[in-house]
């Protein structure tokens, strides 16, 4: 019998499906959602894991993301596609048209050209806020103390804000700044929290995590792994 890549991936697939739910358990919480993100990864792998049952993906960019995912929207019905990277005012209409959740909100700018998109394009998708728990100058998000201000707008605006996503610092323990979400979110009443990633998912789950973001300990490693995992380059 042949080991083939798409052996690995069901079985990694299963075994963070296991850990994660372990880790939730523990704490007393539910199933949390795998985000399998997909970016740069191949189409063999991403064939795996679409056999291995896996239906909701993560890309960090918008065209990528549309190569890979516009044209099987018609084969798989029930994709679920979030947008972890960053995001452009000028690709807000196309990432609306492709994506089910866009976490990256991050600025009243972007608010404004996503309900716009949403308009124009007919659609309405659901947002996570990403906050810069770590208040790095280089690093996408809003700063926590912008986030009761932006969160407000995004609503006036008519937009479906159901959560927060954060990377911490790569430098830092990550379990403060998980901590840190979880009471932003329960602040503002918003029940999703998108935290954790291959290094890290079990953790961020054990504080409260619902969406983990996991990439390379999925599919293996990415083409430039060595660049930097969850950092935008
Ligand atoms: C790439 C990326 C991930 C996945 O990172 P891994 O370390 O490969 O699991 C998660 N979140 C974001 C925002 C990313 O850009």
């Amino acid at each position: 019998m042949t080991h083939t890549a798409s052996d690995d991936i069901s079985q990694r697939l299963a075994d963070i499906e296991t850990r994660a739910l372990a880790a939730a358990q523990s704490v007393g919480g539910g199933k949390p959602q795998l985000v399998a993100v997909s970016k740069m990864q191949s189409e063999p792998r991403i064939v795996a894991a679409l056999d291995a049952g896996q239906r909701v993906f993560g890309e960090n960019r918008v065209q990528e993301a549309q190569t890979r995912w516009a044209a099987r929207r018609g084969s798989y019905d029930d994709l679920v596609l979030h947008l972890v990277g960053p995001l452009q005012t000028n690709k807000a209409e196309a990432a609306i048209a492709l994506f089910d959740v866009i976490e990256t909100l991050d600025r009243l700018k972007l608010a404004r050209a996503l309900a716009k998109a949403q308009d124009r394009v007919g659609r309405s998708v659901r947002f996570y806020i990403q906050v810069n728990t770590g208040e790095e100058a280089q690093k996408a998000g809003v700063l926590p103390s912008g986030l009761p201000g932006l969160l407000s707008e995004a609503r006036e605006l008519g937009l479906q804000v159901c959560g927060l996503m954060c990377i911490p610092p790569v430098a830092e323990p990550a379990g403060a700044h998980f901590a840190f979400l979880a009471r932003l979110a329960e602040r503002h009443g918003l029940g999703e929290l998108s935290m954790g990633m291959s290094a890290d998912y079990e953790l961020a789950v054990r504080f409260g995590a619902t969406h983990v973001r996991v990439g390379s300990g999925l599919f293996g490693a990415r083409p430039s792994q060595s660049v930097a995992s969850g950092v935008q380059v």
